[in-house]
């Protein structure tokens, strides 16, 4: 049992030095990356359910790496939380979401860029300055952006949060709870944020139409949102029997699979030059 034991510890020991090691060469391969310009932007676009109208797209951030390939930010963005490397993420994220929103805002005005924020960007003591350099610099209108929190991210350090959130809302920015479900249980920081929207998160959508469960959480989420003057935005539509449902219950938005993929920059703008009305 004991030499039994001791190679069950090694081969444990081997298999978290591969995951260590992918861990080290991609935090390596992150600054290298941005100095090679391997990180962009794709767009999802956005729907307004009750005008059928195209109200913006969702920034989301990709890598496609010389050395590693395409590195999903599921994977990447934790370890770049873990060694700071966000804050350059994040700025780089910002700084592209802006400039894009002030090209569509300029033949679709009031099309709005989300964009979202990690905990320890928000953290990070100059996180408004930065954000509001960003703004200055690149002459978005603040109100054509949406920035998206965790409920996590929100309750972590809740009272400093109220103030660093009424200050981006005085800056004319919309604010919005993302995988909303599937953090903290407690509602009653809704109340206490300035929060325009939630985002009901993809795992309640994706099995609506076959789990009653599934089904009644949506439904709640939509009649409490409403009671408290929140937008509601359904992630991860991908069919017409989930868009049925969530019309049927007066979901604001949505975005999927359904409406389309992520898309690179210029794609977007043809989206948007096709799908709004001017
Ligand atoms: P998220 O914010 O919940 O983003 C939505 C994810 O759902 C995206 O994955 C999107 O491609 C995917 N998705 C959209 N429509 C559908 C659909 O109909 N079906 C399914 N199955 N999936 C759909 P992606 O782009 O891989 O991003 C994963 C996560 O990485 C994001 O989840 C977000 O938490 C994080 N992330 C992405 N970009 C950024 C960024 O710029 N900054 C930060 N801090 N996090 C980011
Ligand atoms: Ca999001
Ligand atoms: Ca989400
Ligand atoms: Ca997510």
């Amino acid at each position: 049992a004991k030499s039994q034991g001791k190679a069950g510890y090694q081969f444990f020991s081997q298999e978290m030095n591969q995951v260590n090691m992918r861990r080290v060469a991609l935090e390596n391969g992150m600054r290298q990356g941005l100095a090679r310009g391997e990180f962009y932007l794709y767009f999802q676009p956005q729907w307004d359910l009750k005008s059928l109208r195209l109200t913006g797209a969702e920034a989301l951030l990709r890598w496609h790496s010389a050395e590693f390939g395409v590195v999903g930010p599921d994977e990447f963005i934790p370890i770049a939380e873990s060694c700071g490397f966000i804050f350059d993420l994040g700025e780089l994220v910002l700084r592209e979401a802006c400039l894009h929103a002030v090209e569509w805002g300029r033949f679709c005005p009031g099309l709005k860029v989300a964009v979202n924020i990690s905990g320890r960007q928000f953290r990070q003591p100059d996180f408004l300055e930065t954000v509001a350099r960003i703004v200055q610099e690149t002459g978005v209108r603040p109100s054509s952006l949406e920035l998206e929190f965790t409920e996590s991210v929100i309750m972590e350090r809740a009272e400093k949060n109220v103030h660093a959130l009424q200050a981006l809302k005085k800056m004319g920015m919309k604010l919005s709870i993302d995988d909303f479900g599937t953090g903290y249980s407690s509602l009653n920081y809704l109340k206490h944020f300035p929060i325009d929207a939630i985002k009901i998160d993809r795992s309640f959508i994706a099995d609506l139409v076959t789990d009653s469960d599934d089904a009644a959480i949506a439904e709640a989420i939509i009649s409490m949102a409403h009671s408290l003057k929140l937008k509601v935005i359904a992630e991860g539509v991908e069919g017409d029997a989930q868009l049925d449902f969530l019309v049927e219950r007066s979901c604001d938005e949505a975005q999927g699979f359904y409406f389309a993929p992520p898309m690179p920059g210029e794609d977007f703008t043809g989206y948007v030059k096709r799908f709004s009305v001017a």
